[in-house]
């Protein structure tokens, strides 16, 4: 009966030391996803990790060590690269509805680009920079007029809150004259997210690389930046296949290549968030109890859908579950019928429904696999007020706490006990047309 490893590491012995519920990630495969792509793909292309995707500073650190530059859309995200130690000039700032602090703070550390999303920002931008004697550089965000089918979630070709519509580029036609404290340098699209196809994303790449030298020529400023997106999926459900590098390579370089020689000038920034964490990261949760209900076997654990709301997978027709294992024997044969249910009180609490898996017992490790993208960050971690998870970085054969579990103290020192019983409602009422009974 063998186990589930990471590194050589047991996870029995994982769980032992930083208890259950747990995210494990293997630097390994964070290493092996950025190296895969940037080994096969054209030199001119960069990879800008999304925080968003998993904000974990060390984890920001490994990726960075490997040559990853940032994109981030908070405060606390911007202050998380700086930590890891990404250079402003590596970083990008996109975001819908950005505070003047955050661009104040875009400001002072001289990202690379404010990714700017409405005409409502640039007037903000213009005005912060401006007070601070500076000149901001500044990505148009494009909401584009075509749509490439594909992507899990679209974000172009239709009313949306991100970016500018390409038709309303015309009300930016006096722009050096209104805003003078701004310099546009770049263009950026977000396509979507969970593409599973080469072919989408090269032809995303040519149409948006198409679509920023007409924005660009339309305005006249200098192309310094096309960011291209990205949204690179990885397959969670039966049905689905990874990406594959090498064909994405043969389809993408030659597109690369081509505007590299044209434009040698111009950065080249493809974002991956979910591509670069989820492999590597498994949600370890132990199996409390287990029962059966009207004939249906149930497992219920000590995590659940607080940490992984993607899990529930909300939105498809019929619930998909996410790859599971039992941890503390891997080699079993999934020979019965199981739902696996989290501590929540609430029936959305289902990590998996009806999968197969060999007989479970209390006190046995449950994997969720390719959890490392939109784990805890992405879920309601208060909700009965549960809290984080701890999480656990394994490196070079050592294993590193990189996420404290939230306490009961975590939980409840942001709040504020106050005194109501001096406004308690006296007990006998005054008005005697109250007295009823
Ligand atoms: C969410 C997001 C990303 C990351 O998306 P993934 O699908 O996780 O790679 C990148 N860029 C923008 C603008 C985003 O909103």
């Amino acid at each position: 009966m063998t186990e589930f490893e990471v590194q050589g590491i047991p996870v029995t012995e994982l769980a032992r030391d930083y208890g259950t519920p747990l995210f494990v990630y293997d630097g390994d495969v964070l290493v092996d996803q950025y190296q895969g792509l940037r080994r096969r793909l054209h030199p001119k292309l960069e990879f800008f990790f999304s925080l968003k995707a998993n904000p974990n500073v060390s984890i920001c650190a490994l990726l960075r060590a490997q040559g990853a530059c940032a994109e981030v859309s908070s405060l606390a995200e911007l202050v998380t690269a700086r930590r890891a130690g990404v250079r402003p000039a590596d970083i990008v700032f996109p975001g819908p509805g950005k505070s003047p602090g955050e661009l104040a703070a875009c400001l002072d550390e001289d990202v690379f680009a404010i990714i700017c999303e409405s005409l409502g920002e640039l007037a903000s931008i213009d005005q912060l920079a401006r007070l601070r004697g500076k000149v901001a550089r500044v990505a148009l965000r494009i909401n584009p007029a075509f749509t490439v089918k594909g992507s899990r979630l679209t974000m172009g070709g239709k009313p949306r809150q991100f970016g500018i519509d390409e038709a309303q580029l015309d009300e930016l036609d006096d722009l050096a004259t209104r805003f003078p404290g701004v310099q546009l340098m770049g263009v950026h699209v977000y396509m979507g997210t969970r593409i599973l196809s080469e072919d989408v994303v090269a032809e995303n790449t040519s149409r948006i690389i198409e679509l920023a030298e007409r924005v660009a020529a339309r305005l006249n400023f200098p192309l310094e930046m096309v960011d291209i997106g990205g949204g690179l999926g990885v397959a969670y459900f039966d049905g689905e296949r990874d990406i594959d590098p090498a064909v994405l390579a043969d389809k993408l370089n030659p597109i690369i290549a081509e505007y590299a020689a044209r434009r040698p000038e111009t950065r080249l920034v493809m974002e991956l968030g979910r591509y670069l964490t989820a492999l590597a990261g498994t949600y370890v949760v132990r199996v409390r109890y287990v029962k059966t209900s009207m004939g249906q076997r149930f497992a219920i654990t000590d995590g659940g859908t607080h940490h992984h709301m993607a899990a529930v997978g909300i939105g498809s027709f019929a619930k998909r579950n996410f790859p599971m294992r039992v941890l503390n024997r891997v080699g079993e044969t999934p020979t019965e019928s199981w739902n696996v249910a989290g501590p929540l009180c609430t029936p959305n609490d289902t990590l998996a429904k009806d999968i197969a898996l060999p007989p479970v017992q209390p006190g046995d490790l449950l994997g969720v696999l390719r959890s490392g993208a939109y784990g805890p960050t992405a879920s309601p971690v208060l909700f009965l007020s549960h809290g984080a998870p701890a999480e656990v970085l394994v490196q070079r054969g050592r294993s590193y706490l990189i996420r404290d579990r939230d306490t009961v103290d975590d939980l409840l020192r942001p709040q504020h006990l106050h005194d109501f019983s001096a406004l308690t409602v006296p007990s006998q009422p005054t008005d005697p047309d109250d007295r009823r009974n």
